[in-house]
């Protein structure tokens, strides 16, 4: 892979912080954006600004082409079967609350059990309590052995007759575990229970093939591949799409309306009320074609160097540090705490340093609980960054770990 013509599309990693190199590695909470999409936010601005699906007017169709070419693009990415079952959101965190509101509300009531897992976002849990309070079923929670992997046999014996539904994230965002979720999702099916999966982690590493998985949802956040924010994936099967009552009200996703009464818009518009962000939808488009170009696979061994190499210097080099997170095949995230420092003071220092990294409890309190820690530090890399980098990272956490000391 030429880092070099990859990096040079990022125009912000020119930045330079406290006089040194800029090296960022949160790419977890949010990764940079390539010209190609600033480009294509600034030419929807100046170019072809006009609401979709409501003008006969040119302007007008030609947003409303781009956000529908941009599904047709999200659609191919994950290998979905028809452009209806891309429904646009603001991010994972609307998708999985449409989920739970919607569906959720369709299937599960009191005496129902739902499966999560302990590593889950609190983006996949408190919409399901939310859902919880009203209705009144069972939530239970899937465990990990010491190195992070989901305990397989545990889940297994997690399902009752009166299991509804499973929602599990693809990858880890702490501990970068990459769920079994075909073999989740193959188990659920066969006891007739469908499964949600959080892939706000995983679409920007790994390849996704909606129809391989069997994935009854899939979400994912656009920000966090390259793209703009603002913008989110769910992915739906048809037919449940088809039954679920709409999630919000308003324009856009009606057939007609009257006092009497109202009917709904076809898919995908049932579930896209309101002015959808119509450019940020587009530039999504240029993401995807950032990671296609570069080569996901290129960029997945590319992530795995770097994780690689910098985790043995971590270990090999800075005495007493501990690494939350060693399941096989992991995404190229590290969390880890230095000895006796508080995760905090450790990102503060690394941040003078040039280092970006995220620290605290990452919306993963109860997984926090379950490892016995109340925040870690996060080191996280993307298809931009190069070994110089990771040096300059552990060469930093090295010092910061004598100050700390
Ligand atoms: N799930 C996981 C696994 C995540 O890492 C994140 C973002 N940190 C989310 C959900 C929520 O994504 P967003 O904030 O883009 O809605």
């Amino acid at each position: 892979m030429d880092i070099a013509a990859i990096r040079s599309q990022f125009p912000i990693l020119n930045r330079r912080l406290y006089g040194r190199q800029m090296v960022y590695l949160d790419n977890t909470a949010t990764s940079q954006t390539p010209q190609r999409v600033v480009d294509a936010i600034v030419g929807g601005y100046t170019r072809t600004k006009a609401n979709v699906h409501r003008g006969v007017h040119t302007l007008s169709q030609e947003a409303t082409e781009l956000q529908e070419s941009a599904r047709q693009r999200v659609k191919e990415y994950i290998n979905a079967e028809a452009a209806e079952e891309i429904i646009f959101t603001r991010g994972t965190t609307e998708a999985l609350n449409l989920v739970a509101s919607s569906f959720g509300g369709m299937i599960l009531g009191r005496d129902d059990e739902l499966i999560l897992t302990v590593m889950e976002h609190h983006a996949n849990i408190v919409p399901w309590q939310l859902l919880q309070a009203q209705r009144g079923f069972k939530i239970k929670v899937v465990p990990i052995d010491s190195a992070g992997n989901l305990d397989i046999e545990a889940y297994k014996r997690l399902f009752t007759p009166h299991t509804r539904l499973v929602s599990v994230c693809h990858a880890s965002n702490v501990l970068g575990t990459v769920n079994p979720v075909g073999e989740m999702i193959a188990y659920a099916h066969s006891a007739g229970v469908p499964v949600v999966v959080d892939g706000a982690q995983a679409a920007p590493h790994l390849p996704i093939d909606i129809r391989a998985l069997d994935a009854d949802f899939y979400t994912f956040s656009a920000h966090k591949m390259y793209g703009p924010t603002g913008v989110g994936v769910l992915y739906g099967k048809r037919r449940h799409l088809e039954q679920m009552p709409p999630y919000q009200g308003g324009g856009e996703m009606i057939d007609s309306v009257s006092f009497e009464g109202t009917t709904f818009a076809s898919l995908p518009y049932k579930f896209e009320a309101g002015t959808p962000d119509f450019i940020g939808i587009a530039a999504l488009s240029k993401a995807i074609d950032f990671i296609e170009e570069t080569g996901l696979e290129q960029i997945a061994a590319h992530e795995e160097e770097l994780l690689s190499h910098t985790t043995s210097r971590m270990l090999a080099e800075i005495p007493g540090i501990r690494i939350f997170g060693s399941a096989p095949g992991k995404c190229a995230i590290i969390s880890f705490l230095l000895a006796g420092a508080h995760h905090y003071d450790t990102g503060m220092l690394l941040d003078k340093l040039g280092i970006e990294v995220r620290t605290g409890h990452h919306c993963a309190q109860p997984l926090m609980n379950a490892l016995g820690v109340e925040g870690v530090v996060r080191a996280s890399f993307a298809a931009y960054n190069t070994l110089q980098e990771a040096d300059l990272f552990v060469d930093a956490l090295a010092r910061v770990a004598k100050i700390l000391g």
